[in-house]
């Protein structure tokens, strides 16, 4: 086999990844699926050209042939940065730039070994500003990417060594030039195993989406009850040698059936988009929101005693009292009842927290919604609310004393 066989099985091989890239772009409408089909495209056809020498005009076999096959190098830089949602860089015109220059310089243009070289010089560039693209991603300690950078890295070498080569034993035609068959091999090896790491790339994540899928509520977009149960098990494992506490809040928006019966369904469903906002916001770091179903959230959080997560509750509730939510024209006020449930992080057990929680928030509706209280093994409290003062409670301004003292002693009765 010669180099200009390998050459046009090389296009071949290119171009017809470039279409099957293309159909996947056609259903997915990802763009870095259509730049790296042009890529493979562009490459294919480039290289192609360069092998048609003696068939096609000068012109077109070596200065476009090669402008176009440096151009597809360019297109690969282009989707990497569109599949990691960054900003284009002009870097990615770089090889071509490198090439029409070099086409300038009559020496270069004339002599077979120098326009080899160049061609393989511009090349390497584009294939390390490629592996800065993939190192430089999101997840750039991910072992795939890795993989990638390294099989292109290989490339680069081959590359080089090519360049090399050709400038010292200055070949006249691919013909006369014997020496870089073999590398012929090496790189059509680096271009499977890098397709190969590259296509396991895209195939992770896909699935990190559709895992985020299976744990997020399509309504709210904020965690579902499968995801803060996920959540609940990670943020055990990873407090339980820091000590601390976790607590589980369970909120459930009070005469939630007649908010959709007076303002209809769409509506409700936009108060329940407006609250994960209100309860995600309020408590912000301390861990996760989500939506159990139906009207129901929850939060998971690591606190440092119960205190906390009671004032994180009590945040959610005033916060939402205090903001009608506003849907269309209307001002809908909504209020929610809150059960908390605190555990040591390192005994912490699910099923009880959720039970207790739940014990709790029953005790928050019967005493007349719109409260927060506290569920412990044996007892449940209810936080007396300053903002709650009905006739025989006490002012607001004694309450507020009273409030915090309330909680001091539930947060004492809690850690006993
Ligand atoms: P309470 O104060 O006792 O909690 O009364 P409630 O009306 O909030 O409770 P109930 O459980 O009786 O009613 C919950 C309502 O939530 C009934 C159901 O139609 C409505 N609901 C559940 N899921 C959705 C949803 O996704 N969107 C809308 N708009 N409504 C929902
Ligand atoms: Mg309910
Ligand atoms: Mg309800």
């Amino acid at each position: 086999m010669d180099i200009v066989t390998g050459f046009m099985i090389w296009a071949a091989e290119a171009t017809t990844l470039g279409v099957l890239l293309w159909s996947r772009w056609f259903y997915e409408r990802q763009p870095f699926y259509l730049s790296w089909g042009f890529g493979f495209v562009f490459h294919g056809i480039g290289v192609g050209m360069v092998a048609l020498r003696g068939s096609l005009p000068e012109f077109l076999s070596i200065e476009i042939a090669n402008t176009v096959a440096l151009a597809g190098i360019g297109l690969w830089i282009v989707g990497m940065m569109q599949f990691d949602n960054r900003r284009l860089d002009p870097f990615a015109a770089i090889p071509a730039l490198i090439w029409v220059a070099g086409m300038f310089l009559d020496p270069v243009r004339e002599t077979f070994s120098y326009r080899v070289a160049l061609y393989h010089g511009a090349a390497s560039v584009g294939y390390l500003i490629l592996i800065g693209a993939i190192l430089w991603g999101e997840n750039h300690r991910s072992s795939t990417r890795r993989l990638f950078a390294g099989c292109i890295g290989v490339q680069v070498l081959s590359s080089v060594l090519v360049a090399t080569l050709v400038l010292v034993s200055e070949p006249s035609s691919f013909s006369a030039d014997t020496k870089s068959i073999w590398l012929l091999f090496t790189a059509a090896l680096c271009f499977v195993a890098a397709v190969m790491s590259g296509a396991k790339l895209i195939n992770e994540r896909s699935e990190a989406k559709l895992k985020l899928l299976a744990v997020t509520d399509p309504l709210t977009g904020i965690l579902n009850r499968r995801g803060l149960i996920e959540e609940f098990h990670r943020l055990k494992r990873s407090t339980s040698h820091t000590g601390g506490m976790l607590a589980l809040i369970h909120l459930d928006l009070d005469g939630f059936k007649q908010i959709n019966d007076i303002y209809g369904h769409q509506a409700g469903d936009e108060v329940l988009v407006a609250f994960g906002r209100i309860g995600t916001a309020a408590q912000r770091g301390r861990g996760s929101f989500g939506r159990m179903g139906g009207e129901e959230f929850a939060s998971i959080m690591h606190v440092g005693d119960t205190i906390e997560a009671a004032s994180v509750a009590e945040a959610v509730r005033t916060t939402l009292k205090r903001q009608p939510i506003l849907v269309g024209e209307h001002r809908i006020a909504v209020t929610v009842s809150i059960g908390i449930a605190v555990a040591d992080a390192k005994a912490a057990d699910l099923d009880a927290l959720l039970s207790a929680a739940d014990r709790a928030l029953y005790k928050a509706k019967t005493s007349g919604r719109d409260r927060t209280a506290i569920g412990t093994e044996r007892d449940v409290y209810v936080i007396p609310a300053v903002d709650n003062a009905h006739p025989g409670e006490p002012a607001y301004d004694v309450g507020m004393t009273q409030q915090v003292a309330a909680l001091r002693r539930i947060a004492a009765i809690g850690q006993r």
